[in-house]
């Protein structure tokens, strides 16, 4: 066991204009540590007025950082990869103390996917390009592709430091300034992020960080009238409030909505892989990922053999402070999502489910709970239906294909779905008729910044990463030329 030193010296205060400021108002609010309950520090709240500074300085920098020659934008971006990297320590104990995630994988997969994704859209954006488009031979007509503006983006706690890259990266990339405001419980790495932001030396304003609470600043946000679109991931209910708060200024929206993500293990799957992999696609950062795999469907013949292999590996997982470098799970993010983890658990045991691992928190301190399996779940119980966002596992039997998508798409959600089977016809079958953005076959949540992201249904619309995430952060011009 080895606890990781965490910096004793991080930014605190909002990214505006280039420099970190206090709040108008001079209002902080305190972020926890969810494994000690502990406050880590006060964090500046932003306000009205804050937004308004971050407004017009975006309003300032956005028209000279879209003249930059691409080349010269891309290599500024590329650089806020760089500044991650070089202080990846520092971002993955933040991000751990902070969100509850183990250091580790934030230092083996946050931090350098985060670079990855300023990296991919600083090589990408300059490939933005118009088309010429022959019409008659007495016009020339060409299309440009413009940025938006100011765009802004709204994120959940679950992955902090990805999910600011995730908003900040390609509309920056575009040419647009961005005002980012993360979740109110997980503000210490987006910070960060702004101190490589101004160590990269982008004009000062292009991007501004304001972390604050959701019903203030982010409904400010939400009804601005100068922010032409908004990059939102979190709840459905939030997305949908969201919808109807932006219409007014007619924003362009791009909705990561909440998931019931399907997960498959077909009777011909290698069930040890399998189960292994079913164990992770609902515990992997302790449930609280949108594509979780929550809803898990086994085949009659393997079902009893499966769940049993699971339940003996979540006995086995036991949750310890998110600094040890040895940690590989944690706890939940916040008392909010401890409480909903509980309360489900409740349902799915009063409703009937049948209980073979975990069921209550984990110890007395921190918001640790035992990843949870149920058997015998069905469809119309409260576990099955309702996205719990913690390590609640509800698994139901199939005995037929037909079957099996029949219940796969029976759900509000449609965010991801996974498949285990060696039969290549039956997994490209189920991958075309699952209501999901992503499918995963033999694997499950990976993700890279090229590869489009995003929701069917409920889940969410609009898509982020790869070039569609590029392209969603402009808007095109077709111009026409008498010759
Ligand atoms: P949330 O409550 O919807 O909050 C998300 C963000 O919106 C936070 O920054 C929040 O600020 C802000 N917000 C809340 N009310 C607002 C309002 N009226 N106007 C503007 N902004 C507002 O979600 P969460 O609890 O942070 O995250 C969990 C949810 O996110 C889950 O449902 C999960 O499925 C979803 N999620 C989806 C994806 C995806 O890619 N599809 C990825 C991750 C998470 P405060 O923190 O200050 O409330
Ligand atoms: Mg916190």
């Amino acid at each position: 066991m080895a606890i990781v030193e965490a910096p004793k010296q991080f930014p605190t205060r909002l990214f505006i204009a280039g420099e970190f400021v206090d709040a108008a108002d001079k209002r902080t609010y305190d972020s926890l540590n969810p494994a000690t309950e502990d406050v880590i520090a006060p964090i500046a709240c932003a306000g009205k007025a804050d937004l308004e500074a971050a407004v017009a300085a975006a309003r300032k920098s956005q028209p000279e950082w879209a003249a930059l020659p691409p080349a010269r934008r891309s290599s500024l971006i590329w650089k806020i990869g760089d500044e991650i990297m070089k202080r990846r320590h520092e971002f993955a104990a933040l991000e751990a103390m902070d969100s509850g995630k183990p250091y580790k994988e934030c230092h083996d997969i946050d931090v350098p996917m985060a670079a990855d994704h300023f990296k991919y859209f600083a090589g990408v954006l300059r490939s933005l390009q118009g088309d010429t488009i022959p019409v008659n031979d007495n016009l020339f007509v060409y299309t440009l592709r413009e940025p938006l503006g100011i765009v802004a983006g709204i994120t959940p706690w679950n992955f902090p430091l990805l999910m600011a890259a995730r908003k900040v990266a390609p509309a920056i990339a575009a040419g647009n300034a961005v005002i980012l405001k993360p979740a109110n419980p997980t503000p210490l790495t987006a910070l960060l992020l702004a101190e490589c932001i101004q160590a990269a030396k982008l004009p000062p304003g292009v991007v501004a960080v304001l972390p604050g609470k959701g019903s203030e600043v982010g409904q400010l946000i939400v009804e601005h009238p100068e922010s032409a679109a908004i990059s939102f991931t979190g709840s459905t209910s939030v997305g949908v409030k969201m919808v109807r708060d932006a219409a007014p200024s007619l924003k362009k929206l791009t909705m990561e909505l909440g998931g019931k993500s399907p997960n498959v293990v077909f009777a011909d799957a290698d069930i040890e892989t399998a189960v292994k992999g079913a164990q992770a696609a609902i515990f992997y950062n302790k449930g609280e990922v949108c594509t979780a795999g929550s809803r898990l469907f086994v085949e009659e013949k393997v079902h009893d053999e499966v769940v049993e292999k699971l339940a003996a590996r979540a006995a086995k997982m036991k949750g310890s402070n998110p600094l040890d470098d040895e940690c590989r799970y944690g706890p939940q993010n916040n008392k909010q999502q401890f409480d909903t983890t509980l309360k489900y658990i409740e349902a799915g045991k009063k409703e009937g489910a049948r209980l073979v691992a975990g069921g209550a928190r984990m110890g007395d301190k921190g918001y640790f709970v035992a990843p949870t399996v149920f058997a015998d779940v069905k469809p119309e119980m409260t576990i099955a239906r309702e996205e719990i966002f913690g390590p609640v596992l509800a698994v139901q039997k199939f005995s037929g294909f037909e079957e099996l998508v029949e219940k796969a798409n029976a759900s509000e959600y449609g965010l991801a779905a996974g498949v285990w089977t060696r039969d290549v016809s039956k997994a490209h079958k189920y991958a075309k008729a699952v209501k999901a953005g992503a499918v995963w076959v033999n694997c499950y949540n990976w993700y890279d910044s090229a590869v489009p992201y995003g929701g069917y249904k409920a889940s969410g619309y609009g898509r982020e990463m790869g070039l569609q995430g590029l392209l969603a952060m402009t808007q095109s011009k077709s111009v026409w030329v008498q010759l």
